[in-house]
């Protein structure tokens, strides 16, 4: 099969762009920094602007992941401007190449987050669940209505709603891992929070499993089977560190500096289900954190 990536230089797409081309399928890669594109294996086509694909260029399955990074910043005006118009602008040129392509990919892999759902307490969340307002869910609903007009076009259209990735080299999981080497590590706020993670190479499997799987379309979330407190996601990682996890940060402290950034990414969470994964037997190889921690720790 031939694969289009969009953001194939971040986090997921390298892994994905190297696990897919190690699987013997053809990768495209659309990248804006040549340098960067030196980590993706060389059988791997390079492409900097969807433009240089003509249209009777083959291609069975588009994944749609590029976007200004979330978590690295405050999330000033101009940084939730960009947040948002890099996500729908490259999701309107892929709309715009599937348009123009003579034969349509098979199925568009459209990136998104659990962020979709907003900020809820304990209720579980399945792919049916509402939604509550928040910049996250603004985000997530532009970005997936971006991806629609793909499915007028006669494309199956997944919306993949990612959670937490976990993975060595990069992630979130990076950021927490300073604290912790200074034994400074442990809850953020009243640790309630949800955090439904994911260990990367789950997800680029689940990917796979969904270019594989052709009657799965709509959203589908990207998330482990057993998702956990922020106060257990600590307890967990400070033991796989053998380090103290005790030193809780107050929630008022972290909203004053961190702003929405912190209401959203830090202290606000969602308690989510990848039941239709689930439902059609797709196997997580890491079910629990402390199985995905002995993994990429
Ligand atoms: P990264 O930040 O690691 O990678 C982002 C990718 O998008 C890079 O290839 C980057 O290119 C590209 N990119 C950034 N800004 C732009 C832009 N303005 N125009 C075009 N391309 C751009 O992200 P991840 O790999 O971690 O995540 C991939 C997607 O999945 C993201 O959209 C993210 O929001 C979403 N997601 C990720 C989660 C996670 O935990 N990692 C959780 C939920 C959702 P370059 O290398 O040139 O900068």
């Amino acid at each position: 099969k031939t694969v289009l990536i969009s953001g194939a230089t971040g986090f997921i797409g390298s892994r994905l762009a190297a696990s897919l081309s190690g699987a013997g399928h053809h990768v495209i890669a659309l990248i804006r920094n040549p340098a960067k594109a030196e980590m993706l294996p060389p059988p791997v086509t390079l492409i900097t602007s969807l433009d240089q694909l003509a249209a009777d260029t083959q291609i069975d399955t588009i994944v749609n992941l590029a976007g200004e990074p979330i978590g690295n910043g405050l999330w000033s005006e101009a940084k939730r401007a960009k947040i948002i118009s890099s996500r729908i602008d490259m999701t309107g040129e892929v709309v715009k190449l599937i348009a123009r392509l003579d034969r349509k990919p098979e199925v568009l892999v459209s990136g998104s987050a659990i962020g979709w759902y907003g900020l809820w307490a304990d209720q579980v969340l399945t792919e049916s669940a509402k939604s509550h307002a928040c910049f996250s869910h603004e985000l997530c609903a532009a970005w997936e209505k971006a991806a629609r007009p793909a499915e007028e076009l006669g494309v199956r259209v997944v919306y993949l709603r990612i959670g937490l990735v976990l993975g060595t080299e990069g992630g979130f999981i990076t950021r927490m891992l300073t604290p912790f080497e200074f034994g400074l590590g442990g809850p953020l706020g009243t640790g309630r929070q949800w955090m439904s993670w994911i260990e990367r190479d789950d997800l680029i499997r689940l990917i796979a499993y969904v270019m594989a799987t052709p009657d799965l379309t709509g959203p589908v979330n990207g998330t482990a089977p057993i998702p956990v407190t922020n106060a257990k996601f600590t307890e967990e990682l400070g033991r796989r560190l053998h380090r103290p996890a005790v030193f809780r940060i107050p929630g008022g402290l972290l909203r004053r500096i961190g702003g929405g950034f912190a209401d959203e990414l830090l202290l606000g969470g969602q308690r989510v289900l990848p039941n239709k994964a689930l439902s059609r037997g797709f196997v997580f190889r890491h079910e629990t954190l402390r199985s995905a921690f002995e993994a990429i720790l």
